[in-house]
């Protein structure tokens, strides 16, 4: 049997720049290659296709994997592209988008929408020599959160919080990325930092933004022994301020540059144009640098939601606003 794991075209065009190799290098499609392990053990041979590309030979199942819901037209191109090459190719489509609305994506064409994780490939070291050159290992030390923010999916998708005590195992390249909802509600989160130091790790990453009232001092010093880059700290609602600030402080002790020091703000939500132009100014007068973030509900098919108590002008306002001041 041949199976072909398939990562649709995203639409990377709508981000900065250098995003999509960014992206591409450290968020592996950490699912597929997961299935790639899982099918291989089955006696399969499996292929990953990034992008839409052709396929080595005909497969005999094809694995596409979804991520945002306003993400589901690649997906959508992806089913269609490969049920007219390959009509007798099982397809079965899983992933975020997928799991979220299977009825919308059962529409495209598919022969089955996975819902959820595939359980038994969760522990496998995924295949990352279908990566030519591979040097991120992607490595979720939880899933789940310890919290319910009413903007967020996380406890509707993962609604278990699950920590791992040792990540140990799964360090299998120089670079970590680690995809965790909220790394730090870890309680085991100083053990996973020593085992990073231990295994002399080049650099670590985590997309998600750091929970600034779990950062203490020796979890900063710890992150930055663990060479973590690109820290990124959340910072969206106005209670948080205090533990923003004193996470930054601490990461300054730990050895961080402030400007390095990246603060994402939530906006087009239910705090006001006026209150997130406050925490843009707290930002600024920090010395870290702005991340917004347009609140988007779940599930959404586009992105141009607008939240009640905002104005499409006062979204673009405070868009340029954050613009400028990354130019300071
Ligand atoms: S802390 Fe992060 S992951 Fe957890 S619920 Fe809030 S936004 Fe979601």
């Amino acid at each position: 049997m041949h199976v072909s794991l398939v990562e649709p075209n995203w639409n990377y065009k709508v981000r900065a720049k250098n995003w999509e190799n960014y992206m591409k290098e450290r968020y592996l499609p950490i699912g597929l290659l997961k299935l790639g392990s899982l099918y291989r053990k089955m006696g399969a041979t499996v292929e990953l296709v990034r992008g839409d590309g052709l396929t080595l030979k005909k497969p005999d199942l094809m694995l596409i994997i979804s991520l945002f819901t306003y993400w589901w037209q690649p997906v959508w191109d992806s089913v269609r592209t490969y049920k007219t090459l390959y009509p007798d190719s099982k397809v079965v489509v899983g992933g975020v988008y997928a799991s979220i609305m299977p009825e919308h994506c059962k529409k495209n064409g598919c022969d089955e929408v996975h819902v959820g994780l595939m359980e038994e490939a969760e522990s496998l070291i995924p295949a990352y020599d279908l990566i030519q050159d591979c040097k991120f290992c992607v490595i979720h030390a939880s899933r789940g959160c310890i919290r319910k923010c009413s903007f967020c999916h996380v406890h509707k998708l993962e609604p278990k919080f699950e920590p791992k005590w040792s990540i140990k195992s799964e360090i299998v390249k120089p670079n970590v990325s680690f995809l965790d909802n909220n790394l730090l509600s870890n309680p085991y989160i100083e053990n996973i930092l020593t085992e990073l130091i231990e295994a002399k790790v080049k650099a670590s990453y985590c997309l998600s933004g750091v929970d600034a009232a779990l950062v203490t001092q020796e979890i900063a010093k710890l992150m930055f022994e663990a060479n973590f880059r690109d820290i990124r700290i959340s910072f969206d609602r106005a209670d948080e301020e205090e533990a923003c600030e004193r996470a930054i402080r601490y990461f300054e002790e730990a050895g961080y540059q402030r400007k390095k020091i990246g603060v994402f703000v939530l906006y087009n939500f239910e705090d006001s144009f006026e209150e997130v132009e406050k925490r843009r100014a707290l930002i600024k007068n920090w010395g870290a640098h702005i991340i917004k973030q347009r609140y988007i509900p779940i599930p959404s098919l586009t992105q141009t939601y607008l939240h009640p108590k905002w104005k499409e002008e006062e979204c673009e306002q405070f868009a340029i606003n954050c613009r400028e001041q990354l130019k300071d």
